[in-house]
């Protein structure tokens, strides 16, 4: 099994360490794992939070993720990061990636700027977010961004595309063709695969990010790279729910999921992992 989406204790949002998230996943019976740890532009801009990998916070890190491959043979250990990604940050993200070898790079959106010019959370903020603004327009912003954040090429794979439902889970994409379609068509003939997130929020009977018709849409560009993660922020959610995504991916044409090393995608066979 492989989970490619886990946050350790250099982000002030998981207390786990590096070790305990190995020992789970080896419990578990993960084979290939990845760090993915906060990297926020935005944040270090907008708020007292601290997500960022500057100085030696990466260095603690980087310790950690090569001390844990030493201890656990059995697991294939990827070292990368979670960047959420702003247009107007791109060229300090691209500095900063230059600057850091990851083997892979998750982007995301946490941060947009609303249609009133202010920058916002997507998250349970998006509710009031949505109130203010209208769904349609908040759906506009939102897709608008994870395009540009494909167009970037900065990154790997795109994480959690529609994290709002997390905490709004009647959102109903169907609504919106022309922002799906969009995505989709940015994700074709680009390098920069889609990722399945399993973490659902507070409603455990809720969706898994993204909605199944875009990961199906996105297969159907020929667009080979999936990757699939829990977004484990503690050592009950490693693993969980990879299994369901894998079977998942299957019905909508997907024979292999992508493991990242220095950057470059290993495509690994559905079958064999699960
Ligand atoms: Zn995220
Ligand atoms: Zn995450």
């Amino acid at each position: 099994m492989i989970d490619c989406h886990i946050h350790t204790n250099t982000s002030e949002d998981s207390k786990m360490t590096v070790m305990d998230a190995c020992k789970q996943a080896v419990e578990c019976g993960l084979k290939y794992i990845c760090f993915t740890n906060h990297h926020e532009i935005p944040e270090m801009k907008n708020s007292n939070f601290n997500f960022s990998l500057d100085g030696n916070k990466f260095l603690d890190y980087k310790k950690a993720v090569e001390q844990a491959r030493k201890e656990f043979p059995e697991l294939k250990i990827s070292f990368g990061c979670e960047i959420g990604h702003m247009e107007e940050y791109k060229d300090e993200i691209k500095e900063f990636l230059d600057e850091h070898d990851f083997d892979f790079v998750l982007g995301s959106i946490h941060w947009m700027v609303l249609p009133d010019g202010k920058a916002d959370l997507v998250s349970d903020r998006a509710i009031a977010s949505m109130e203010k603004h209208g769904r349609d327009a908040y759906m506009k912003v939102y897709a608008r961004s994870i395009v540009e954040s494909i167009n970037s090429g900065l990154y790997d794979s795109i994480s959690h595309i529609g994290m709002f439902t997390r905490f709004i889970p009647d959102f109903d994409f169907s609504n919106y063709d022309k922002e799906l379609n969009d995505i989709v068509e940015a994700f074709k003939n680009s390098k920069t695969g889609i990722e399945i997130n399993t973490w659902r929020g507070k409603f455990p009977k809720g969706y898994w990010n993204p909605p199944s018709t875009l990961v199906k849409a996105v297969f159907n560009t020929g667009n080979p790279i999936l990757t699939v993660g829990s977004d484990a922020h503690e050592t009950g959610s490693v693993g969980k729910g990879i299994k369901e995504v894998l079977q998942f991916a299957k019905t909508c044409g997907y024979e292999k999921v992508a493991f990242f090393e220095k950057r470059k995608p290993l495509f690994l066979d559905i079958d064999k992992l699960i």
